[in-house]
């Protein structure tokens, strides 16, 4: 473990995980100081927190000294690494971690980790339950909302750390070292910041780069760029397929989740896939992930299919609303990719309308001509997106220009008929409208809640 008292640490993003580890580094007895571009009057709620704490804050931009002077750098995972000061620093040898790194090295007991493009805080919330519904200790944080710092106190070396980790918080990981990891599929994702698929899988190969020939890793058999994954890995690979039986790992078979833990153990029946609570067969390949990952983590099978019987969709994902006027409305705003956005229209048979659109993220949309073809009656575009969304789309569909999730939501209510669905997966990101996609999810439910009255 790194000595930190006296020593001074730079956390460059004031951000919840920044906040969180400068808080922590300071109780350390570190000398910190924290950086944002963000002005001070849009930090006023946080400034004095931390200066009453002894901790320094420069606001409005980063000055090159400050960074100079540091014997450790914390940066926040919206941080892209290649700003300038920090190519000077690491080209000075100042090591640059995330808060990832950081709280990792002081959590007592195993560390369990879970990224992919979609389905990680489903997946890694079932993990959770899976884990308690066995009485194996065990708590949840990371990229899901708790920083990692914050569960070093309660954490304990009988238990495990179950996280949800970014492309973005592997980006800078160094030591970081779970016993078990999964990837639960790479697409095109954050290619805005990455660059390229490449580089964006192979950040989230991070993931297993500690891991040695006593680790797991779990993977997806069915897509292709993770399936790759598997021949750069030193741990033990465990599978998950919705479409072939596997060696070791978790799978469908007759209408069953089964597991098997090993080539010569026998196969397990988990749980009958007409009793999992969840939407969609990419809710199913997060329920084979976390069955493999959870078994391997000491959850007996009983106690898995239990957790899978009782599990509710995690606000957000694919989560049913309200049926007004036989229509049925779900909130699918954590769909902020294209790859998001087609397995929830592939969840529905026929008659959705698509509410599409938000910040670009530079994927095309043109991969979903055909589901939408088949399945979808109209798209209603939103947002800054709406054009290139309309200049891609156009032909394929019906679409309505709306602007607004106000205007999308009124004119889907009024196109639907009773059996269809209204669906709010917007592909994009939604911070040219809104705060966050948390809270264009909360939007959409008060409009489809006020359609009831
Ligand atoms: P993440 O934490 O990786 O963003 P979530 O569980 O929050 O994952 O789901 C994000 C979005 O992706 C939601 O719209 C959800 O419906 C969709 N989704 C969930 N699991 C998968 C999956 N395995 N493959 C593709 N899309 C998924």
């Amino acid at each position: 473990m790194m000595e930190l008292k006296g020593k001074r640490v730079l956390v460059v993003g004031l951000g919840k995980s920044g906040l969180a580890a400068a808080l922590f580094l300071r109780r350390q007895g570190a000398q910190v100081t924290v950086s944002d571009v963000r002005s001070a009057e849009s930090l006023a709620k946080e400034i004095p927190a931390l200066l009453e704490e002894g901790i320094m804050v420069e606001a409005g931009g980063h000055g090159l000294l400050t960074f100079r002077k540091q014997d450790l750098i914390v940066v926040s995972p919206g941080v892209p690494l290649e700003t300038p000061e920090l190519a000077q620093v690491r080209a000075f040898g100042i090591p640059v971690i995330g808060e990832l790194e950081l709280a990792a090295r002081y959590l007592k007991g195993r560390i369990l980790a879970i990224t992919g493009s979609n389905g990680k805080t489903t997946t890694t919330t079932l993990v959770g339950e899976m884990l308690k519904e066995s009485g194996v200790v065990a708590q949840v944080g990371g990229n899901i909302g708790v920083p990692v710092v914050e569960l070093i106190d309660t954490s304990r070396e009988d238990g495990w750390s179950v996280l949800e980790v970014s492309s973005f918080q592997l980006e800078t990981t160094a030591e970081f070292h779970p016993v078990i990891a999964a990837i639960l599929n790479i697409t095109p994702d954050h290619l805005d910041r990455h660059g390229n698929l490449e580089n964006y899988a192979l950040a989230k190969e991070r993931i297993f780069a500690a891991q040695g020939a006593d680790d797991a890793v779990v993977l997806n058999a069915d897509n292709a760029r993770t399936e790759q994954a598997a021949a750069r890995s030193r741990s033990r690979v465990f599978w998950f397929s919705m479409e072939h039986d596997v060696e070791q790992g978790a799978w469908v078979e007759n209408g069953w989740v089964m597991y098997r833990g090993g080539c010569d153990a026998e196969a397990e029946k988990i749980v009958p896939l007409a009793k999992i609570p969840l939407k969609g067969e990419h809710n199913v390949e997060n329920v084979l992930a976390a069955v493999s990952v959870a078994r391997q983590a000491g959850a007996a099978a009983e106690a898995v299919g239990r957790a899978i019987e009782k599990f509710q969709a995690v606000e957000h994902r694919l989560e049913f609303v309200a049926t007004v006027n036989g229509v049925d409305y779900y909130n699918d705003s954590k769909a902020t990719n294209v790859d998001a956005t087609e397995k929830a229209v592939a969840a529905f048979q026929s008659g959705v309308h698509l509410i599409l659109g938000g910040k670009d993220k530079g994927s095309p949309y043109t991969v979903l001509n055909d589901l939408l073809r088949e399945r979808v009656r109209a798209v209603y575009t939103i947002g800054a997106a709406a054009e290139k969304i309309e200049s891609e789309l156009r032909g394929v569909v019906t679409i309505y220009s709306c602007m607004t999730l106000e205007h999308a939501v009124n004119a889907a209510a009024a196109a639907a008929r009773p059996g269809e669905v209204v669906l709010l997966a917007p592909a994009c990101s939604s911070y040219d409208q809104f705060e966050n996609y948390e809270q264009r999810g909360r939007n959409f439910k008060e409009l489809v809640k006020a359609l009831l009255t």
